[in-house]
């Protein structure tokens, strides 16, 4: 019996940027199929998001949910716009349910630098950076999105969740992923980041992620306190390998993160479960640019390049890898070359622009 070689993918491209960013993700991905070969993408367009809601009152509809709970790999454009609420005055989020429904506990958002992607520290080390920041992204102080507990105007409430569960398979997938980077050639070192001199729901993280480490001697492992994390990742991000956090933490760590490598039209992520994923950029809408064509959809390709490296290593079909660091390839020689030059840089090139020139070197 052959080997299915076709891979179902939920495209929910949203709102905002997000569909110009898919729409280059398509086409690099459509590219990489037909050149690399060897495996064939079903990409099967949904809508989701604020301006849908702003149509029909459901931002996520239920046979939408249901296809992506069924396809092998959901890839995301960004969603939400600010003039549109939910009627206790949220942003639409879907794919933070998405996130929550499909318990897609790891966040995994890699730093590395672009040549040519300049980077705001003037270190030559600044330029190689290569670190991973995995960020816990189905409990901590997002756990009480969407329940309310307010008294009047007098005082309202969050509440950081932190369960063993969640913990556990942060920590496994965290240390099995830093194994993996050891077996590339790189350090093989897991910080755990937290606020545990303050928090007794943060010194329970840090306990578990103790035991855990303790099944991976193979590992180094560090702890580090985030605000004590924040400093050096502006002063020797070189240092870091893995890190792993809770779930705000992890958010507003990625950003700066991004930050550190070029910004957010260069930060791919992807959200990981048991059994499912969702890839989408770091960035989201970003009402000020879109229907312009001036977003870099480089951190949605690059993300789309983490969907097939993910698929390939599920399905053991050795062309999506292979198809997946090609793409990688093309976006770094594509900026490396100074051809492009992002409107975020200061240049003149718009996302079809650098999509060409990321096409031409993939298939080149
Ligand atoms: P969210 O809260 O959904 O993360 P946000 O409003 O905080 O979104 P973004 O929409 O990501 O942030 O935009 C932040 C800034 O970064 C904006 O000025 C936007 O133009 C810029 N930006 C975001 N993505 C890109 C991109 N792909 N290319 C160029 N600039 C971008």
């Amino acid at each position: 019996m052959g080997v299915n070689t076709t891979l179902d993918i939920a495209v929910l491209p949203g709102d905002g940027i997000g569909r110009e960013v898919i729409a280059a993700t398509v086409r690099v991905l459509q590219a990489a199929q037909e050149h690399i070969g060897g495996f064939d993408l079903e990409l099967n367009e949904m809508e989701a998001g604020a301006d849908l809601y702003r149509r029909t009152g459901d931002s996520l509809p239920l046979d939408v949910l249901k296809a992506c709970g069924e396809a092998d790999a959901v890839l995301l454009g960004a969603m939400g716009l600010p003039e549109v609420r939910y009627e206790d005055g949220r942003e639409i989020a879907p794919q933070l349910d998405l996130r929550e429904k499909f318990e897609l506990f790891a966040g995994v958002r890699p730093i590395r630098s672009i040549a040519g992607a300049p980077s705001p520290l003037a270190d030559a080390r600044a330029q190689s950076l290569d670190f991973v920041l995995i960020r816990e992204s189905t409990e901590g102080l997002f756990s009480g999105r969407g329940k309310i507990d307010r008294e009047g105007n007098e005082l309202a409430r969050d509440r950081m969740l932190i369960t063993r569960k969640g913990c556990e398979r942060l920590f496994r997938f965290t240390f099995d992923y830093a194994m993996e980077r050891k077996a590339e050639g790189k350090p093989g070192k897991v910080t755990c980041v937290d606020k545990a001199n303050v928090l007794g729901s943060m010194a329970f993280f840090r306990e578990i992620f103790d035991e855990i480490a303790a099944d991976y001697p193979e590992i180094a492992k560090e702890h580090a306190y985030v605000d004590a994390t924040a400093m050096n990742m502006v002063k020797r991000p070189w240092d870091f390998d893995v890190m792993v956090t809770e779930n705000l933490l992890g958010d507003i760590l990625s950003d700066l993160g991004a930050g550190l490598v070029g910004g957010l039209g260069v930060a791919p992520s992807a959200d990981i479960g048991v059994d499912r994923a969702v890839f989408q950029p770091c960035h989201g809408t970003a009402p000020d640019i879109m229907g312009q064509n001036k977003a870099n959809p480089a951190a949605a390709i690059m993300s789309g390049a983490m969907m097939l490296d993910w698929l390939g290593n599920r399905t053991g079909l050795e062309a999506c890898r292979k198809a997946a660091d090609a793409i990688e390839a093309a976006v770094s020689s594509a900026f490396a070359s100074g051809e492009v030059l992002s409107f975020e840089y200061g240049g003149r090139d718009g996302t079809d622009r650098i999509t060409d020139a990321i096409i031409a070197r993939l298939v080149g």
